[in-house]
């Protein structure tokens, strides 16, 4: 059977597809102790978290069950959600939005996979390719795009902030460089670097997607209002040109499948076709949990009391680890973190490959994600050649002596590789 091109394009393995298998690798095993899983963007099971999602699932299960799971619903959502997310976002930010400007659909990647593909690809001007505007940023974007090659990456800045500690910035002019962007698309705080776009460079790209007539897309997994994984206070925009995604997958609930994207009432109207088109609407007995864990403030007392404090901590503890367990005489550098799930490491040697030191780790059954992929590839400038070889992420998320172990056997792989070099 012949493929399309767009098949062809969806059937490749990409960084995503490398993670999941992983995943199902790992899955189950990590009680036996045999997998020391540092992979995948799995949310941890925090207790509270657990017990909060399975009260309010249990209500609307109870209470629910045939309004929300025994019928179709709207595309856009169910009533109860959309009007939740409107009241919740005017409290919050006083955006003034309506019904009009959300859109709820089965994942935060499925709605970004909508909303690059509705603006990108072929068009009446011209091919017009997806920009991510700060790579490294979240692997799962790589996939997005239907169109052969139509995702460009622009390389960042570099800033050494000292010795153990460096920082991406995003390159403005380098951004307005791209000739034919046809939408933008950035993870803050960003996947896997825990970078948050501050105020100027979050202005400069709604510069661009104006002066572009594109939308910028913000993906917002981490930040907040909820999980709120992060500490800088940057709020979320309502604007024109921006489309803002959410999820409950890192608040919680990873396995089902919910997210939602607020914006102009015209890009958000797309959205709810394509949805129509593809999936008729996202499933509804977790569109009402969600409805509850919103009205009722739920989602703030875990988002504020629990899940941001949990990741803080767990981030402290893995920087001792480094500190303690990586060589003394190995360059490596910690990108300094504004949130996030992750720590992202730059191990500055000719001698490292990040995939050579994913296998070495497997082969002693660590799993961590080899860095090139979060570029984009191919990997052909000088400074993707170098650095982007030389990268590789840390999951949070796990257990403290899964990390510690994890963190203990990447100390000796670095050991053994600089004695070997
Ligand atoms: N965006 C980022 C930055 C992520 O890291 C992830 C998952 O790891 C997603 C989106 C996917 O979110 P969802 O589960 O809502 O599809």
């Amino acid at each position: 059977m012949q493929l399309s091109s767009w098949g062809t394009t969806m059937s490749r393995l990409s960084g995503i597809r490398s993670i999941m298998d992983d995943i199902a690798a790992t899955a189950g095993r990590q009680s036996d102790g045999a997998w020391c899983n540092l992979s995948p963007g799995n949310p941890a099971h925090i207790p509270e978290v657990v017990d909060t999602w399975r009260r309010l699932a249990g209500e609307a299960l109870r209470e629910d069950f045939f309004a929300a799971g025994g019928q179709y619903g709207p595309s856009r959502g169910t009533n109860a959600l959309v009007d939740a997310v409107v009241r919740y976002f005017d409290a919050a930010y006083g955006w003034g939005i309506g019904p009009e400007n959300v859109v709820v659909g089965p994942g935060s990647q499925l709605l970004a996979y909508m909303a690059v593909n509705a603006f990108t690809g072929p068009t009446a001007g011209g091919e017009r390719e997806l920009v991510l505007p700060c790579v490294p940023d979240y692997t799962g974007y790589q996939g997005l795009s239907m169109a052969e090659g139509g995702t460009a990456g622009v390389e960042p800045v570099v800033v050494h902030e000292d010795e153990r500690r460096f920082r991406y910035a995003v390159d403005l002019d380098a951004v307005r460089r791209r000739t034919s962007m046809g939408a933008m698309l950035v993870s803050s705080p960003g996947n896997p670097t825990g970078r948050c776009l501050d105020a100027a460079e979050l202005d400069g790209l709604i510069a661009i997607a104006e002066e572009r007539g594109v939308p910028l897309i913000v993906d917002h997994a981490y930040g907040q209002p909820f999980p709120r994984v992060v500490d800088a206070p940057l709020a979320p925009v309502f604007h024109p040109h921006v489309v803002n995604c959410f999820t409950f997958s890192k608040a919680g609930l990873p396995g089902e499948r919910l997210g939602f994207a607020i914006g102009p009432a015209e890009v958000i109207d797309v959205l709810v076709s394509f949805t129509a088109n593809a999936a008729l609407h996202a499933p509804q007995l977790v569109q009402t949990a969600a409805a509850r864990a919103l009205d009722s403030g739920d989602i703030d007392v875990l988002a504020a009391k629990t899940i941001n404090p949990y990741y803080r901590a767990k981030r402290l503890t893995a920087e001792e680890l480094l500190h303690d367990r990586l060589p003394e005489s190995v360059d490596w550098r910690l990108h300094s973190s504004d949130g996030g799930m992750f720590c992202w490491l730059w191990i500055d040697h000719p001698w490292f490959d990040d995939l050579d030191a994913y296998r070495e780790l497997k082969n002693r059954q660590v799993f961590v994600v080899p860095g090139r992929h979060f570029f984009v590839p191919p990997l052909d400038t000088p400074f993707l050649a170098g650095h982007g070889r030389r990268c590789i992420r840390l999951s949070l998320s796990g257990e403290e002596d899964v990390i510690a172990r994890g963190i203990t056997c990447l100390g000796d792989v670095l050991t053994e590789q600089q004695r070997n070099a």
